[in-house]
């Protein structure tokens, strides 16, 4: 399979704030991007401040691609672009041969049957999701986990490389398994510092000296490490990912944990406690605002 090296073309949908600076990086590296979003100021703005072209339409973009990738908030949107529903979608315009990449964050279940889909169709589908926020996605330095065929993975490899350290993870959808699994666990350490830190506040210990400590200690995790010093101790809150799409990435836990039959005791309790956060903060607030969330859970004198 030849290598995707610029300047090959690549489709790249979703300009999100993932997607944004993921995209802004494979133009600058050479490729011929041609985007598209549903909101169409963030569309001008990509187009104006790169050398992207914005898709005629899903079709057109799908035909004069090498390479699609996915950046959208979860599978519906994905399958929505791919396939379409009797619409405009990508899958109609493709030239044999093109990959098809998810970057997002998906169900792994729901990947297992679009990609055998897919397949059946003759397209080779790849999920490789991402890890490191908006921050690491612009300094290229994401963890990208790819599942899917060996070979087509190697192919796109290049690209990766624009954007992140790729990893293969084995067969399709396992890339959005092990995704799955790692928000479980950096759910689970912000969750679980953040509580330690409130009630520690609450006994009167300072919340600053308490991250210092337990970055010197065994506690400490990324969320003591990074979001604890840059959003939340400063309450800024601003680290770029929805509360809500952690909330989702913690349901896809659960189903994998209950499709697989594994104990779930902490993921189900933890994709409960981000649902009832989502409830109260709402979808677009910060994933950091847990801390707020559960601080407002403390009971008054
Ligand atoms: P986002 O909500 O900021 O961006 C999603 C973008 O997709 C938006 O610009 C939206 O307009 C666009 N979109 C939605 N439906 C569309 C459609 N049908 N056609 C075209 N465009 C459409 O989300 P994000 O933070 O960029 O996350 C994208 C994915 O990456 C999610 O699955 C998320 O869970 C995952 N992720 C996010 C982060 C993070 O730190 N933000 C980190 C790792 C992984």
């Amino acid at each position: 399979m030849n290598s995707i090296i610029p300047p090959a073309a690549i489709g790249f949908i979703g300009l999100g704030n993932m997607g944004y600076p993921m995209a802004a990086r494979l133009a600058a590296a050479g490729y011929q991007v041609t985007v598209t979003d549903l909101d169409a100021n963030t569309l001008k703005q990509f187009c104006e401040e790169t050398d992207a072209t914005a898709a005629e339409s899903l079709s057109a973009l799908g035909a004069s691609s090498d390479l699609v990738i996915t950046m959208l908030p979860e599978g519906k949107a994905v399958r929505h672009v791919l396939l379409g529903d009797g619409g405009d979608n990508v899958v109609s315009g493709l030239k044999p041969g093109t990959y098809l990449v998810d970057m997002s964050s998906c169900s792994p279940v729901d990947t297992r049957a679009l990609s055998a889909e897919l397949a059946e169709k003759g397209f080779t589908a790849i999920d490789a999701p991402v890890s490191g926020g908006k921050y690491k996605a612009a300094d290229g330095a994401l963890a990208i986990m790819a599942g899917g065929d060996k070979e087509a993975v190697e192919a796109c490899s290049p690209v990766f490389e624009v954007m992140g350290k790729l990893f293969h993870t084995g067969g399709p959808a396992s890339g959005h398994a092990m995704k799955a699994m790692n928000n479980f666990l950096s759910a689970g350490t912000m969750a679980l510092t953040s509580e330690a830190v409130i009630t520690g506040a609450k006994f009167g210990l300072d919340p600053k000296v308490m991250v210092d400590i337990i970055n010197a200690s065994t506690g400490r995790s990324n969320t003591s490490e990074d979001k604890f010093p840059k959003f939340v101790l400063p309450e800024t809150f601003n680290s770029g990912f929805y509360l809500g799409l952690m909330a989702k990435d913690l349901r896809f836990a659960v189903d994998l944990a209950e499709s697989e039959g594994t104990p779930n005791a902490f993921i189900n309790l933890l994709s409960a406690t981000y649902d009832k956060a989502e409830q109260d903060l709402g979808f677009e607030s910060d994933n950091t605002e847990l801390y707020k969330y559960l601080e407002s859970l403390t009971a008054s004198e």
